[in-house]
């Protein structure tokens, strides 16, 4: 028998619902659990561009690939801590991120002179990228309950010289009903189970898929409320569980007021069967596990 929780194997619960859930599909997912990813990283368009980022990285010495995501490289030859010793990590001039955390800011689809709100945004990855995407011309508002964290993306933000932000260290779920937003990202907290990495600690549990439900249900209802009519969400989590995807949408569209919106993606990307006009990325060599869906408020 399998340990539950807190141990480095893949816990008997989830297999056991990987497999009730995608059945044959699900020794994908596991086979993904394995895999060693390169490092990839999103080129700060707020600071400079890829062309020039991919050039200075290469002087360095890093080997560099173009990822499917048109601002993102793949860094072949180096861990995390030695990109984060580089002179263009230091200026801000890039940003070390997944490339599945990098589509859900791409899909909200950001505008000038929007206002944006990112509800769960430390450590700030995704605020710098909706800024990033709009030429920094975007209101945002960044808000994060954990101190630690909310410092951290200040921080972050900072380095990454984008500007027009507002960040709010307080829960989301207490938010003024008041406010209202032209458009929301809400990269929900999640059990993770997307980017487990079999032989690291493995912190996923039942009761923690469980609770991270019962709080996603909240703070997309909570999401819901602040959009203007007509605006747009984008909902992601790194997990690739039902209850925390599908199960949590099927409870905003209980509210009547809101509808998926097909999302639209220049490039390909690995999937998994999901509801028709969501995404669910499988963990692979490149990819971590990732979910993410566009809801537009009636
Ligand atoms: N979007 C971030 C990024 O790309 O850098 C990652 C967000 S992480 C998945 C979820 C974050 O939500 C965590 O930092 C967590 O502390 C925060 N969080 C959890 N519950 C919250 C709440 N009720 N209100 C605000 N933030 C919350």
């Amino acid at each position: 028998m399998k340990k539950e929780t807190g141990g480095n194997e893949i816990p008997a619960f989830l297999t056991e619902l990987l497999h009730r859930q995608y059945g044959s599909a699900a020794e994908n997912i596991l086979r993904g659990y394995v895999q060693k990813r390169p490092v990839t990283l999103r080129a700060n368009l707020l600071k400079t561009n890829l062309e020039s980022v991919e050039k200075a990285l290469s002087s360095l010495g890093f080997h560099c690939e173009r990822a499917a995501v048109p601002f993102a490289l793949i860094v072949t030859n180096a861990s995390e801590e030695d990109l984060s010793r580089s002179a263009p990590y230091e200026r801000g001039e890039i940003y070390l991120q997944s490339l599945s955390s990098m589509i859900p800011p791409f899909l909200l689809n950001a505008q000038e002179g929007e206002s944006i709100l990112d509800m769960t945004a430390a450590p700030g990855g995704k605020t710098c990228e909706i800024s990033a995407l709009t030429g920094g011309k975007a209101f945002l508002t960044a808000c994060e309950r954990d101190k630690i964290r909310f410092d951290r993306m200040n921080f972050n933000l900072k380095r990454q010289g984008v500007p027009h932000v507002n960040t709010i260290c307080r829960d989301a779920l207490t938010l003024d009903d008041f406010f209202r937003f032209d458009k929301i990202l809400l990269d929900a907290p999640c059990s993770g189970s997307g980017t487990i990495t079999v032989g690291e600690r493995i912190k996923i549990s039942e009761k923690l898929v469980q609770n991270s439900a019962i709080l996603q249900v909240k703070l997309l209802n909570k999401a819901l409320n602040l959009l203007k009519k007509g605006g747009i969400l984008v909902y992601s989590t790194c997990s690739v569980l039902q209850t925390e995807n599908e199960a949590v949408l099927q409870t905003a569209f209980k509210r009547g007021d809101c509808e998926l919106v097909p999302p639209e993606l220049p490039f390909d990307l690995p999937r998994l069967p999901s509801t028709p006009n969501t995404i669910c990325i499988p963990p692979n060599e490149l990819y971590e596990g990732f979910f993410t869906a566009i809801l537009r408020k009636k």
